[in-house]
């Protein structure tokens, strides 16, 4: 599928992003030494805008007056930048035309679970060298639809997701391991162990909708507001203490966290995971261990279902130390809800 729409422009142009202190903080030498001279050779031209704060990224997209001159914009970064950029051109009074304009990922961060379900999705290795994989992906120029999510939150009524929301234990890892950025993607392992020594859990209610065939959920109305109940008898409803809430849009959301093995970029799914307590500390960490297999799932103490919407209520009893996490930015832990927005976005891939 090319990129015909009539307001992005096909004149192999890219708007690109560079976040120098993504991961272990070598995206802008990567950038010149090694993306630089396969855009040449694949005759593309870019503007290239390396972020000097968090946010910058965003505002620029939101702002710019000509980003439809562009062919694509493009994240040399972790997931982070990619949050950015969707939830700029989502801000935008012409988000219904500029969400077709596609974006690229190409690792650099700590956390890139977008690039790594290319990867997979590519049936390409990832491990040995994720750059090149990423950066073909891009220089193609080739881009597919992609299922998006849109989130409120008691604070950020409106937001936009394309990767993952985390609450309780593995969101707690993920923020509390951001200080070990420097060892790359290993810091959600190590992270880990801390936690589960420490294990927590957290008082809350979940509804959710699980995915129904015979409805598309493009069909779906808009959720009604946070503090208004939800109006169909479908949806189920769990209450009570919780060790961990995580969804994902795609099946990997680090290197080696198989989070939704069955997830592709369009089914119009949300994978929603709930472990509730009682569980051992022995079966959270086979849960965190399995999920490199993506055999998670199997287990008896994990329940795993698509959905095409959510709502997660925590209970005021949660401290202050936990958190909400959308595709890797940090929230305080507050009530949210997620629908999904079935093949909103465009991602470059071969
Ligand atoms: P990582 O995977 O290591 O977290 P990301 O590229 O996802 O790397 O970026 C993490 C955060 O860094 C993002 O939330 C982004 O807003 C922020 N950011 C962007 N540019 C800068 C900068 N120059 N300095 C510090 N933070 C930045
Ligand atoms: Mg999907």
């Amino acid at each position: 599928m090319s990129v015909t729409t009539p307001n992005i422009a096909e004149s192999r142009r890219l708007l690109v992003f560079v976040n120098p202190n993504s991961g272990p903080g070598v995206a802008l030498k990567t950038f010149n030494t090694r993306i630089r001279s396969f855009l040449g050779e694949a005759n593309i031209s870019y503007d290239l805008i390396v972020t000097t704060h968090v946010g910058h990224c965003q505002q620029i997209i939101q702002d710019s007056k000509d980003l439809s001159k562009y062919t694509g914009i493009v994240a040399v970064s972790g997931d982070g930048l990619l949050y950015e950029i969707f939830n700029g051109l989502f801000a935008r009074e012409d988000w219904d035309t500029m969400c077709e304009i596609p974006v690229g990922a190409i690792p650099q961060g700590s956390g890139n679970g977008l690039a790594r379900s290319l990867a997979h999705f590519n049936n390409e290795p990832y491990l040995h060298d994720p750059l090149v994989v990423s950066v073909l992906n891009v220089v193609k120029l080739k881009s597919r639809e992609m299922d998006l999510c849109l989130i409120n939150t008691t604070n950020f009524p409106k937001l936009i997701s394309f990767l993952s929301v985390g609450w309780g234990l593995m969101a707690d890892i993920d923020i509390e391991s951001e200080r070990l950025r420097m060892i790359g993607e290993a810091r959600f392992t190590v992270g880990a162990l801390a936690r589960v020594m420490r294990l927590r859990t957290y008082k809350a209610t979940i509804f959710y909708l699980p995915v129904n065939e015979d409805t598309p959920s493009e069909e779906m109305p808009p959720l009604p507001p946070l503090d208004e109940p939800l109006p169909d008898q479908r949806w189920v409803t769990m209450s009570g203490e919780f060790v961990c809430v995580y969804s994902s849009m795609v099946p990997f959301i680090g290197t080696d966290l198989f989070f939704a093995p069955k997830s592709v970029l369009n089914d119009g799914i949300i994978w929603l995971m709930i472990v509730k307590v009682p569980i051992s500390k022995f079966q959270v960490t086979q849960l965190l261990l399995s999920m490199d297999k993506g055999t998670h799932i199997q287990l008896p103490w994990v329940t795993f279902v698509p959905v095409t919407a959510f709502r997660l209520i925590p209970d005021k009893s949660v401290g202050p130390q936990s958190y909400l996490v959308i595709d890797g930015e940090k929230l305080d832990t507050q009530a949210m809800q997620a629908q999904i927005i079935p093949r909103k976005g465009r991602i470059f891939m071969r």
